[in-house]
């Protein structure tokens, strides 16, 4: 088997069979990040022990025990989740030493199914950012194209991830955070519905935005790391009941009748490149030949989805950022006399040091949303557009089973190209933030190929918990990409 290029469903079948070990697959991965990983500045830290947790499951495989669905699979693990007993700093300085005494629940059930963390991964500051270049760790590199971003905030894990420097990695998405960099490194991540899985565990940004789940290589992979990680958790009061469905099981490509919505909005979208919109056209193709039937739907309102998005995140996150007060834990500003200090001089050298230059924009425009007098005619109005947003959604998914888009408007962007101009930058998210708002299960699956030999990646959202309709369009739209079979240079 090439393991390299090895599927995760393939990986755990060979290892609970016994035909590899998890310690030589561990050792092949790790050699790997070894050689490669100074190019792409994908890992923030490794886990030491990952050889050692590998001889552990290979101990428990001889004695006959079912070790889980993701035996012996390595999986790098964004910066984002509590990890325990390894650093999690979230990609900042205020948590440059952060080491948390439990593992985030995503985490913990990865672990359980059987698989070894080979190590953390690296994202924009708290999340926040679309190029990973808000990382207080530094820029991570495109492996298709190293003078370009992987995409954010998760680029650590699609870089990781599309280099082939472990087999599965998680994510977590907000605004876009795991479809973006997805199309960006021509890798599958799905943000699944709000409250399928647990974000017990999870670094804060905006607690009813954020999301996590897979970023990986097939479908199959991401329905199956999706079967393992969703589920109610005591933990998180967020957390939906319903039952977990066998999504990977039941993979049906069969595209007959089903309607697809391509909404008309989105389409003529300003600045579309003309590769990204030849991609959505391609997708749109394959899907009729298959018999689906094409719907065109309109979500009007998502004009709003980019401002709206980033009120009520900068508003959350004012709100959840106000915990890293360096008394607690996490970094604290260095006093020659910590007894003579005040506390707002205490906070605000902490802060003023521990903190980006992005965070800080956003926790004071949060803060500037959420203060009296200007709380109903930003916090509360966006709060309102956004229930509508949601209800144009609800109201397209009574013509058609799932909705097809673009991930962004553009292929990958070059490192410093628009890190200075934040407008520009939150623009890159646009037809990515209103399934977050929404609640909705969105996904990117690579679909087509730039002109300058960039992957693209196309976007599919379902209604709320119909993850099964996403994935099954999304294995179809697999079977005839021309992403297939090809791997970036780096590799
Ligand atoms: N790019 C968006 C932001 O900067 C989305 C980030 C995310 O999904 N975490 O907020």
């Amino acid at each position: 088997m090439d393991l390299t290029f090895a599927t995760i469903c393939e990986i755990a079948e060979a290892v609970k069979t016994k035909k590899i070990s998890a310690k030589e697959v561990v050792v092949h991965f790790q050699k790997r990040i070894e050689s490669l990983d100074g190019k792409l500045n994908a890992f923030t830290s490794r886990n030491e022990n990952a050889v050692k947790d590998a001889e552990m499951l290979d101990a428990r495989i001889a004695r006959g025990e079912d070790v889980g669905a993701l035996a012996g699979v390595p999986f790098g693990i964004k910066e984002m989740f509590c990890t325990k007993g390894q650093k999690t700093t979230a990609g900042s300085k205020i948590l440059e030493n952060f080491v948390p005494p439990y593992d985030a629940t995503a985490v913990a059930r990865l672990k359980n199914a059987g698989v070894v963390v080979l190590g953390k991964l690296n994202q924009d500051e708290f999340a926040m950012g679309s190029s990973n270049e808000t990382s207080f760790h530094g820029a991570v590199r495109n492996p298709w194209d190293l003078d370009r971003v992987p995409g954010g905030s998760s680029g650590g894990s699609a870089a990781a991830q599309s280099a082939r420097l472990v087999v599965g990695t998680l994510g977590t998405d907000t605004g876009g955070s795991i479809r973006q960099p997805a199309s960006f490194c021509g890798i599958v991540g799905v943000k699944p519905t709000y409250g399928r899985v647990s974000r017990y565990g999870m670094v804060a940004y905006a607690s009813s935005l954020d999301q996590a789940g897979p970023m990986v290589s097939s479908v199959k992979d991401a329905a199956l790391t999706l079967e393992v990680i969703s589920g109610f958790d005591p933990q998180d009061g967020t957390t939906s009941r319903k039952q977990v469905p066998q999504w990977s099981q039941n993979l049906n490509s069969n595209m007959k009748g089903l309607k697809v919505g391509l909404v008309k909005e989105y389409l003529t979208a300003e600045g579309l490149d003309s590769d990204v919109q030849k991609t959505v056209e391609n997708a749109v193709n394959e899907l009729k030949k298959m018999g689906a039937e094409i719907v065109e739907v309109s979500v009007p309102l998502t004009e709003y989805a980019v401002p709206v998005y980033y009120l009520v995140a900068a508003s959350e996150a004012s709100s959840n950022l106000s915990r890293y007060d360096g008394v607690k834990y996490g970094f604290r500003a260095e006093f020659k006399n910590l007894s003579a200090v005040d506390l707002a001089e205490f906070y605000s050298q902490t802060r003023g040091q521990g903190f980006g230059a992005e965070v800080k924009r956003r926790i004071m425009l949060g803060t500037y949303c959420l203060s009296s007098g200007y709380y109903d005619a930003y916090y509360t109005k966006a709060g309102q557009v956004r229930r509508l947003i949601m209800e144009e959604y609800l109201a397209a998914f009574r013509q058609c089973d799932v909705i097809l888009s673009p991930v962004t408007t553009a292929p990958a962007f070059k490192i410093g190209e628009r890190i200075s101009d934040p407008l520009t930058m939150y623009l890159n998210d646009i037809f990515t933030t209103s399934t977050n708002l929404a609640g909705l299960p969105g996904m990117s699956v690579p679909f087509g190929m730039s002109k300058d030999g960039l992957p693209i990646g196309v976007q599919l959202t379902a209604a709320h918990f119909e993850e099964q309709k996403m994935l099954n369009v999304a294995s179809a739209l697999e079977s005839v990409s021309t992403v297939k079979g090809k791997h970036p240079h780096v590799v």
